[in-house]
């Protein structure tokens, strides 16, 4: 196992948002600003810090993954959040998206299905400072409807489709961004915009997500 000081992860959480986002199409001043800022080798577990910053999805546990740091950035600067909105996340898994969306907006809600990591990720986001997220154990099929209407949402594990309680959560004017496509295959990340009385729907990337599940 290597191990790093904080010097060292600086440095590579630098060159991964110069090599991996910047070289690429990540242009948004808030998503580098945000993606430069927080620490995602304290959102994989330990024996995999190392690895933090390549340009890769990690295990988190549970069967989960934490995003590739580039989907990370892409599906940020597709929602152009702004530092007034409220936002919601479905599928909290290690917090670390969750973080990068608070570095930007005013308050973050993620929902998260198994109950581990809903546990884990709020304990580490309160442990980082991240004061302006809150995490919420259970099926995000529903929203949360308590907090909503949203300005955005954004879905991080991939679904069939698109429930529709996260529709009718969103403002007039907001945005959602969900990896949408059949199970044990490619799917596409869609962006959505609800207008007054239609709803305007852009096809986006292909991306592999772990499944959207659902709490029986
Ligand atoms: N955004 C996460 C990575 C997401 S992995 C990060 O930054 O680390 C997808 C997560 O969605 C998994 O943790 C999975 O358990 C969760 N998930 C799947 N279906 C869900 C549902 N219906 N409601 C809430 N979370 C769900």
């Amino acid at each position: 196992m290597t191990c790093f000081g904080q010097g060292e992860y600086t440095a590579k959480r630098k060159q991964m948002v110069n090599t991996q986002l910047k070289a690429r199409d990540i242009k948004d001043p808030a998503t580098l600003y945000a993606m430069s800022n927080v620490p995602r080798h304290l959102f994989v577990p330990q024996k995999l810090q190392s690895q933090a910053y390549l340009d890769g999805p990690l295990p988190i546990g549970m069967g989960q993954t934490i995003s590739q740091p580039y989907i990370v950035a892409f599906m940020t600067q597709e929602l152009r959040v702004k530092s007034k909105d409220k936002v919601l996340e479905i599928g909290t898994g290690s917090g670390y998206q969750a973080a990068v969306l608070a570095k930007i907006v005013d308050s973050v809600y993620t929902i998260e299905i198994v109950k581990d990591l809903a546990l884990t990720a709020q304990d580490r986001l309160k442990e980082l400072g991240y004061t302006n997220v809150n995490v919420k154990w259970g099926d995000g099929y529903h929203g949360w409807p308590m907090k909503a209407p949203f300005d955005a949402i954004m879905v991080t594990a991939g679904a069939d489709s698109i429930p529709q309680p996260l529709i009718d959560q969103l403002k007039v004017g907001g945005r959602l961004i969900i990896p949408v496509g059949p199970n044990n295959s490619v799917r596409r990340l869609i962006l959505i915009k609800k207008m007054e009385n239609k709803i305007i729907s852009k096809k986006l990337i292909p991306v592999r997500f772990v499944p959207f599940t659902r709490k029986h």
